[in-house]
């Protein structure tokens, strides 16, 4: 069985102030119902520290990151290390986000050497891919999930793989109010397990957690969850409403 995972991608939102009040909210909305899947508040770097703060003594619910990059340290201004992430108790990290991909001009390469970087300091990364609206439209779908895992995902043994969790986030839907219907996204899903069975083996493929993202909210959360191959979301515009992201918690929690 594998667990869900469901992370709040707040992008650059939220100040600590803001974070405060938001996970205040939050944790009464959730309840004990966190405890049935994986939940993690994935805030800008600047709000990290408070947030793991805050969330010291909830258990559930864990910290993540939104980029980091691989060099151990040095001369890369703006940039953070996997080890000063772990230092602030961040345990997931969001690594090739579309939006690293379309706006910083993030490769395949980049995120391959990332996630080697994240796995070396014991932060499990959530790996993002996905397919633009006219690579769909150009029957595109399944090639580019295939370069994009083979690119991503290269040389990670079949335990690191079990440790990485996968965020099959088609462009076209995310921030959009498009979103994938269950059928589209399962498809993809069973495609990019198919594709992880060939190249690492079966058993290592039906270990990996592949989440859903793209417009993701508390009225459409229950269907995609009940998908066979959807393992969680990847929540970007929904997450920043504390209600409605309890909201799809509990709905992905009773799939
Ligand atoms: C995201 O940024 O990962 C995302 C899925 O955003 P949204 O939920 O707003 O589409």
């Amino acid at each position: 069985m594998r667990k869900k995972i469901i992370a709040a991608n707040w992008k650059m939102n939220m100040t600590c102030g803001e974070a405060a009040s938001y996970l205040e909210i939050f944790l009464r909305e959730l309840g004990t119902d966190g405890e049935k899947v994986e939940v993690v508040i994935v805030p800008p770097f600047t709000a990290i520290q408070k947030v793991s703060e805050l969330l010291s003594t909830a258990q559930s619910v864990k910290v993540g990151a939104q980029n980091m990059y691989f060099e151990k340290s040095g001369a890369f201004t703006g940039e953070v290390s996997a080890a000063m992430l772990r230092e602030l108790f961040v345990r997931y990290v969001v690594l090739g986000h579309s939006e690293r991909r379309t706006i910083f001009g993030e490769t395949d390469e980049v995120v391959n050497r990332k996630t080697h970087a994240a796995h070396e300091a014991v932060l499990k990364p959530i790996v993002c891919i996905g397919e633009t609206l006219a690579e769909r439209d150009g029957g595109k779908v399944e090639e580019v999930l295939d370069r994009q895992i083979r690119g991503s995902l290269a040389g990670l043994s079949a335990k690191e793989l079990t440790e990485t969790v996968l965020a099959y986030e088609p462009v076209w839907a995310i921030g959009t109010g498009r979103t994938a219907t269950p059928q589209q996204a399962q498809d993809a899903h069973a495609f990019i397990r198919k594709t992880l069975a060939n190249v690492w083996d079966v058993p290592t493929a039906d270990k990996v957690r592949i989440q859903y993202g793209g417009s993701v909210k508390p009225e459409n959360a229950a269907l995609l969850m009940g998908q066979a191959d959807i393992d969680g979301a990847l929540v970007g515009g929904a997450s920043l409403d504390p209600r409605a992201f309890a909201q799809i918690v509990k709905q992905s929690a009773s799939e």
